[in-house]
């Protein structure tokens, strides 16, 4: 017969580890998470909600972090949800422990005190070094040098609505640093001297405070005492550079030798908004209106409409969190002179 070859061969169907939707073009981006090998079940529906949203589109690399080996079975499961590459890394022993300057007797007699005081994780150990660990070392671990952005994931999270852009494309395209969904003012018992001791640190090293920061966005009395807004660290985009700077990595070790992460609590979530806002311009930081985000107890959803339409968006729009009276998202528009968008009224209260 005379039936051009060419026509029966069958389409090789599509590497699905090809990046699509960006031109192919990959940012040395990765999405990271720090987790127990008992959080996989957990685990594994953020990893869904991520790849079905976004990444089945863009295949992004994962890098899986503990402060213990993980297992076969947290392996298996998480490689077979990721569409790209997985891996697996140990934090090293002197990134999760107390550092030799720390008093383990005073750090106890905290834990005790704020155990009798029902402050949340006051009492926990192992909460203090994964927040010293999420400030200080996530940027630091050798898996992570080979990506200039990241996007941490934790478990039990949900995204809302497609994600249809690159968005560490996006990021790189527009220079921005840092990202985030939510933010509220920090529980103050769990941070008494975390402004002091930044107030002494810039002021022994004022050059790293950029001329246009968002210092406005922490301080509602021109940097005496700090609001307690911050970003809320368990989703976070961002420049992994910002950490690897000069300027934070000294700030970074002056808080740490403060001893603040175990004398008191300090979280990465105000640790990294503080420096974030110090050390930034404004514009480099991003407030993402479009992806809609819930970690338990608060729910990013856009409350207009046509976002949410046209990004297939699955939340209530009354159970949005962003123009809440306690929400400092309100002070980010505010200080930045943006427009909020429509119909916001509706969902404040
Ligand atoms: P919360 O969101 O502040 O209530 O804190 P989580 O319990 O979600 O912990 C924050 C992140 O650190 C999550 O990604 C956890 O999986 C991870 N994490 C917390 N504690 C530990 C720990 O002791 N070891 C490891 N490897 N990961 C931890
Ligand atoms: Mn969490």
């Amino acid at each position: 017969n005379d039936v051009d070859e060419s026509e029966k061969k069958i389409e090789k169907p599509i590497d699905p580890k090809k990046p699509v939707g960006n031109n192919g073009e990959k940012v040395k981006a990765t999405f990271v998470t720090l987790a127990r090998n008992r959080d996989v079940y957990e685990l594994v529906g953020s990893i869904r909600e991520i790849e079905d949203r976004f990444n089945h589109n863009f295949h992004y690399d994962w890098v899986f972090l503990n402060d213990e080996e993980f297992d076969d079975e947290f392996k298996r499961i998480t490689t077979a949800m990721v569409t790209g590459k997985t891996h697996y890394g140990t934090i090293p022993k002197e990134q999760w422990g107390f550092p030799e300057w720390i008093d383990t007797d005073k750090a106890a007699a905290v834990r005790k005190d704020m155990r009798e005081r029902k402050i949340i994780y006051g009492d926990s150990i192992s909460y203090r070094h994964m927040c010293r660990y999420e400030s200080g070392f996530f940027f630091r671990h050798p898996l992570m040098e080979q990506f200039d952005y990241y996007w941490r994931v934790e478990p039990g999270i949900k995204i809302y609505c497609d994600i249809d852009y690159d968005v560490f494309k996006y990021f790189k395209d527009n220079n921005f640093a840092y990202g985030f969904t939510i933010s509220l003012p920090e529980y103050k018992e769990t941070i008494p001297t975390l402004w002091e001791t930044t107030k002494k640190f810039i002021d022994e090293n004022p050059q790293y405070v950029d001329k246009n920061s968002m210092k406005d966005f922490i301080s509602d009395d021109g940097g005496s005492s700090y609001n307690g807004c911050h970003f809320w660290s368990n989703f976070e985009v961002g420049d992994l550079s910002l950490w690897r700077s000069e300027a934070y990595l000294k700030y970074f070790d002056y808080l740490d030798q403060a001893g603040g992460f175990f004398y008191e609590r300090w979280g990465d979530a105000p640790v990294h908004s503080i420096a974030a806002a110090l050390f930034l311009p404004r514009e480099r930081i991003h407030f993402f209106d479009d992806v809609g985000y819930y970690h338990v107890p608060f729910h990013n959803c856009p409350v207009d409409q046509k976002v949410r339409l046209s990004h297939r968006c699955s939340c209530n729009p009354k159970d949005d969190f962003t123009f809440k009276g306690y929400s400092c998202v309100n002070r980010y528009y505010k200080v930045n002179q943006l427009k909020k968008p429509d119909g916001w009224q509706q969902y404040g209260d």
